[in-house]
């Protein structure tokens, strides 16, 4: 590497980006990627970073996982695309088959498979109106569901998910994420969606409630057990399905393989996506049998819905997360990040709420110890100073000021580790 050369590397890089890709497509860090293994990445000037975004929570069993890689490998030997529609293949079939054995609840289950996070999204939405004959959809503030136009319709953050982009698909309302660090509490969101059906749209309209039981882009904010169960039980008395959208906190995330594992409770639909396939582009709707049913033949998939890669990285992830025992691992991850803030907590007024389940865990950057006043400012400036040292962070959060962990599941804890010093320098000079 020559020095002088590689300096202009990221930058040079970055010129040619905004010339020749709209701004539209936000970028959180001028870093070129060339290579990574496990939780590490190293750029085009050779520096190595940790990693403890996964890509936006995709590679939960690391980067270039060997058995992930084998199995893409082994499948691209034989073909990498006829399209189920055509001609099916039997990776498809056994992966539907794994995923609707292991989906939370008794009921039998289907599968279908898609490529992206928000066609997953926009699939249940047509699944929960063809089965129930009824336009509405439910969701919630603070929420993110994908950046079609349903997707944004549900999304409940204006800025900058939806600035310029309506009109949206109507009949979708939102109600109050519950949210206790911003006052928001199960009681007042429950009853703000008994309002909506006063207000809005009456319950018997309504096709479906969805939420992530674990907000992502929102802030990392927890939906109770108690919540979820209220939210199953008003679906039931009015004969509305729930969709949990578990797209980023699927897959070993936070602890569990589902987030509504902890909460026992068995939702109609379940949107997937990222970390099954350790990233190979391909999502998926798991549903009840009868519910997904619904939809005529032909009224569903895609050329590339269910690819023959992404269906072999499927069975892939879900073996690494079986010998791995990747659910246990997230919750040593978790703790291991979680003692480390709390410990940055005791000396810095700055440090508000951290929280989290499993390795899902985030930091929510407030001033003078009041959580009223956010600060997004020094998120930012965080991040910055972090990546210059080396790591890899994202911030989210709907106050803008919360700092995200989602270091793969499979991190080595010295790497984990040494990036956790990172962030303490980090948050320590920022
Ligand atoms: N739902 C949730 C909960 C997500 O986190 C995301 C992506 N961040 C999506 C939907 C959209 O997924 P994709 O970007 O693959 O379309």
């Amino acid at each position: 590497m020559v020095p002088g050369m590689s300096i202009m590397k990221n930058s040079e890089l970055w010129n040619r980006r905004q010339s020749a890709v709209p701004q539209g497509v936000g970028v959180m860090h001028p870093v070129f990627a060339t290579r990574a293994r496990n939780a590490e990445i190293w750029d085009e000037e050779d520096k190595r970073y940790i990693d403890f975004a996964s890509g936006i929570a995709v590679t939960n069993t690391g980067h270039n996982h060997p058995v992930i890689k084998k199995a893409i490998a082994d499948q691209l030997e034989n073909f990498s695309h006829v399209c189920f529609q055509v001609t099916p293949y039997d990776g498809y079939i056994r992966l539907a088959e794994r995923l609707n054995e292991i989906a939370p609840g008794d009921s039998p289950k289907k599968t279908i498979f898609l490529t992206t996070g928000a066609e997953a999204v926009e699939n249940a939405v047509k699944i929960a109106r063809a089965a129930t004959g009824r336009p509405g959809v439910i969701a919630f503030s603070g929420g993110f569901h994908g950046r079609t136009m349903m997707g944004m319709a549900l999304t409940g953050k204006v800025a900058p998910y939806k600035i310029g982009f309506g009109p949206f698909p109507g009949e979708v309302f939102h109600a109050p994420f519950p949210a206790n660090y911003l006052g928001i509490s199960d009681a007042m969101s429950l009853a703000a969606l008994e309002n909506l059906f006063k207000s809005d749209i009456e319950p018997s309209r309504v096709a479906a409630i969805i939420l992530e039981p674990v907000q992502g882009e929102g802030g990392f904010y927890t939906a109770s057990a108690e919540f979820l169960r209220a939210l199953r039980a008003i679906c039931d008395k009015h004969g509305i399905l729930l969709i949990a959208d578990e797209i980023q906190s699927g897959f070993a995330r936070t602890g569990a393989m589902f987030a509504v594992n902890h909460a026992g409770i068995e939702p109609d639909l379940i949107t997937i996506a990222k970390a099954m396939a350790g990233g190979v582009p391909i999502s998926g709707v798991i549903g009840k049998a009868k519910i997904m049913d619904a939809a005529a033949p032909g009224g569903l998939g895609g050329t590339y819905g269910g690819s023959p890669l992404g269906c072999a990285a499927g069975h892939a992830v879900l073996d690494v997360i079986e010998s791995e025992a990747l659910c246990e691992r997230a919750i040593e991850v978790g703790d291991r990040i979680k003692r480390r803030c709390e410990a940055m907590r005791q000396s810095d007024t700055g440090i508000g709420d951290i929280r989290g389940p499993g390795a899902m865990v985030a930091m929510e950057m407030i001033k003078d110890n009041d959580a009223s006043i956010p600060d997004p400012d020094r998120t930012r400036a965080i991040v910055a100073n972090a990546r210059d040292r080396g790591l890899l962070l994202l911030s989210c959060g709907v106050r803008a000021n919360v700092i995200r962990f989602l270091a793969p599941l499979t991190i080595e804890f010295d790497v984990l580790d040494e990036g956790l010093d990172m962030l303490a320098d980090a948050v320590a000079n920022s």
